[in-house]
């Protein structure tokens, strides 16, 4: 039986050479052949150069060079479609997921089940920020999607092979891996961990990215938000016949009252508001429908390395540019 470690790096000349020092032992000590395998998301750093480095060290490094920066949803998916192992387990490259549960994990795993969340025990290490903009998020997802999107869980997790089939078997172009992770569904158990802080660098993701992520996660997995317009619609309209009743039962007992210019100008600048909130809402899930539609690549792959023979250099071919288009 083996085992893929699938680690996304964007930027990780720091973290990567403690991170193989301190997986190798614990995945080795598991017994399990396995493979680690290195998704360089167009660093402009020294990730390739390091990463290809260590691999004369490190026997079991195998690596995916994107060729360009793609996200890390994508660098995720190219890893999978790469990984030959039974189970696979991606993993952050700056030590956050921390490698001390991979035992238990497959150990749960060869219990039968064929998914091992691995869940925060409390998120500590988060800004104030986060936390409540992250409890947000997951509660509002739990109410507006049909799939059940652990909450504190990142991406780490144990997968068996079947699991990684499914995932791979989405055609989506959007990749909001928790949300298709959480669609496959399948068997599933949990290990609970604190999360420590990076073990150098800095995160790659500011408050932009990941509003733009929790975007694509509500568009990607719920329709409430379309289809929720119909209802304020409604309800607008119910309160402006109301408030039209009101007005001419006003005029007909006190007269006609021509002052009102404060109250006509925040009620139209109060719908004009909605309505741009709904054209807005309409933008979010087009794009994303233009972006499904062209049906691009999720990744491309710019060089391979350790894939055959150790240090070749495989270079972009039919044969990965195909695995690479799904
Ligand atoms: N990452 C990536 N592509 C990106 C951004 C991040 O592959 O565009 C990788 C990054 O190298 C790391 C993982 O995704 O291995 C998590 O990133 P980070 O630690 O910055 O996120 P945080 O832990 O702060 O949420
Ligand atoms: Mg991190």
């Amino acid at each position: 039986m083996k085992l893929s470690i699938v680690v996304p790096c964007y930027n990780e000349e720091a973290t990567i050479p403690v991170f193989l020092s301190t997986v190798t032992p614990i995945v080795q000590s598991t017994g399990l052949d396995y493979e680690i395998i290195f998704v360089d998301d167009g660093s402009r750093d020294t990730t390739v150069a390091t990463i290809v480095a260590l691999s004369n060290l490190y026997s079991k490094v195998r690596l995916v060079e994107l060729s360009r920066n793609f996200g890390k949803e994508a660098a995720m998916t190219a890893g999978f479609s790469y990984a030959t192992g039974d189970a696979i387990i991606p993993m952050d490259c700056d030590l956050q997921d921390p490698p001390e549960l991979i035992p238990e994990m497959i150990a749960k795993w060869k219990a039968g089940f064929k998914v091992v969340h691995a869940v925060r025990r409390s998120r500590q290490t988060d800004t104030w920020l986060k936390r409540i903009t992250a409890s947000a998020f997951y509660r509002m997802m739990e109410g507006i999607t049909d799939v059940a999107i652990p909450p504190n869980c990142g991406d780490y997790r144990l997968m068996d092979r079947t699991v990684v089939n499914a995932i791979l078997s989405f055609p989506e172009r959007n990749r909001f891996m928790k949300g298709i992770m959480a669609a496959a569904g399948f068997k599933a158990t949990q290990v609970e961990y604190d999360r420590p802080e990076r073990a150098a660098g800095e995160t790659k993701f500011n408050f932009w990215k990941l509003w733009n992520f929790a975007l694509d996660g509500i568009t990607g997995f719920s329709t409430v938000p379309l289809r929720i317009w119909t209802y304020i619609g409604a309800i607008v309209a119910l309160f402006s016949f109301s408030y039209a009743g009101w007005i001419i039962i006003k005029t007909i007992v006190w007269g006609v009252v021509t002052p009102g210019f404060a109250t006509l100008t925040s009620v139209i600048l109060f719908l004009g508001g909605i309505q741009l909130i709904g054209i807005g809402v309409l933008g979010e899930y087009i794009g994303r429908i233009v972006a499904e539609t062209k049906r691009r690549p999720l990744f491309l792959v710019g060089a391979l390395y350790g894939f055959e023979d150790r240090n070749t250099v495989v270079q972009l071919d039919a044969a990965s540019a195909d695995r690479g288009a799904l």
